[in-house]
Formats: C-alpha cells, structure tokens, sequence
C-alpha cells in the first residue's frame, strides 16, 4: 500500500532495541484503523485506508523531528457489513475488531509504553473505536485517546447537503484522492446518491440524531455511493489535506502533552 508516512515515523521501520530505548512513558503510539470496501464506481476499495494514510502523513511532516510520536502499521480492514454486497468489501465483525485491538492494546501495554491513538478514517468504526479507547484504559490502564478523520477541519467549499450527507464516495473523498492518487480515481464514472436532505423535515436521521434508523448501503444507493462527487478538484484536495494536516497535528500534540486532571 502506498504510504505517506515519513520513514523516521514508521514504528515497524524500527528493531526492538531501537524500540526498547524510546521513552516510553512518554511516546505517543498512533494506531490507524480504517477499511477496505466499496466507493462507487470511480475510487478504489482502500479510499479510507489511503486517506488515513495521507492525512496522518502530512500531519506527522509538521512535527518536530525529536519528539517520539510513532504510526504503527494501519488495521486496513474494518467492520464494512453497511458496504456487503458490493465485491470486493472485506469486512471483520464487531467482535473480531474489537479482538484485534484489545490484542494490539496487550502487547503495547506490555511493552510498557502508555500512550496510544486511535485514529479512524471510516464510519463504521467509529462507535467501535470509542469501545476499544474506553475498554484499553480500563483494563491495561492505557493512556488513551481518539481522533477522527479530519480532525475538524472545515473543508470550506463544501456544500451544506454535502456537507451533512456526503457520506462515503462524495466531494470530500474524491477530492482527497484527485490529490493523493488522481491515477486511481475514474473521474468518468462519478454517480450520485443521498441517504437524506438537509431541508427534510423528517424526525428520523441516518446517524448523529437523537431519533436514527440504521441503513445498509444498498437499500439507498444502488452505485454504492453515499453523496455527490461532482465539483471535486485536485486543487481542493490538496486545500483540504492541508487544513486537516494542521488540525491533526495539533491534536496529536495536545494528546502527547496531555496529563489528566484530579479534581478541582
Ligand atoms: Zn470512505
């Protein structure tokens, strides 16, 4: 998989006695989840993979050399069961997620390092990421934390409906790519879908309301597109990645820095 990440902030580049000399209360160990499946007709499976990988890869370019801020190798597969059956989805259940960070969660604990980030760049892990940040604090006493795609950033341009509703294969993906890897987005075969409208009235939301109805991705958009592709550019993309580079990178910053507070 093509990666962003600069080598000196790949922990898999690194051997177990470079390992051993890290300081390791205070190293920040970046664990990437996201997902291989479905995008539509004009991106590739690993969209959410290589997003993850652009945006932390960018973000970790503007932090000082000498702090030890570390990316571990991505869980590329991600619960996906919206996105079955359209070919070429691979999705791991709940439980299996769920397993493999615990698991992850162990051994870093036992390696006595404390600090670790989840970073998710796909939707369908997110509920399971605030599970797994929660479950490794309690049980390996773990200092953890989570970030999520953009970080927040704003990505100005963007449409109010698409903004709500693009959710999979839209504007803001296809743009990110068009920068990343124009060579893997088929700009001829942009297809559009919406789960919802901004302008409904309906009391029922797709997700993020206090009312929801849980949707699988064929029951809505026959493509496997979830909002508008069109008026993506690269020129936005590389706006964007810029925008959440910063963002993520300051959070990054204020996760290392970060000591709880007891108290008042
Ligand atoms: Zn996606």
């Amino acid at each position: 998989m093509k990666t962003w990440i600069p080598d000196h902030r790949n922990f898999a580049y690194l051997s177990w006695k470079q390992v051993e000399a890290l300081p390791r209360a205070q190293t920040l160990l970046i664990l990437p989840t996201a997902a291989i499946e479905q995008h539509g007709h004009h991106l590739p499976l690993a969209t959410d993979t290589l997003i993850n990988n652009l945006l932390l890869g960018h973000a970790l370019e503007r932090i000082a050399p000498e702090l030890p801020i570390y990316a571990l190798p991505p869980i590329c597969y991600g619960k996906s069961n919206e996105h079955l059956g359209f070919p070429g989805t691979l999705s791991v259940s709940a439980q299996t997620f769920l397993a493999v960070v615990r698991d992850l969660g162990a051994s870093i604990a036992s390696a006595r390092f404390v600090k670790v980030v989840l970073y998710n760049t796909h939707g369908g892990n997110t509920s399971l990421v605030d599970v797994c940040a929660r479950d490794l604090r309690a049980e390996f006493g773990l200092r953890t934390f989570t970030l999520f795609g953009a970080a927040g950033a704003p990505f100005s341009d963007v449409s109010p409906q698409e903004r709500t509703y693009g959710f999979h294969a839209g504007e803001i993906e296809t743009s990110l790519l068009l920068h990343g890897v124009p060579e893997l987005v088929h700009i001829d075969e942009f297809t559009s879908n919406y789960i919802a409208r901004t302008t409904d009235a309906d009391l029922l939301k797709p997700e993020g309301s206090c009312a929801n109805f849980a949707w699988l991705t064929r029951d809505i958009a026959p493509s496997g597109v979830l909002g508008d592709p069109v008026g993506s550019t690269a020129e936005k993309g590389e706006r964007w990645v810029g925008e959440a580079a910063e963002r993520i990178a300051n959070a990054l910053l204020a996760m290392y820095q970060f000591e709880p507070r007891h108290g008042a």
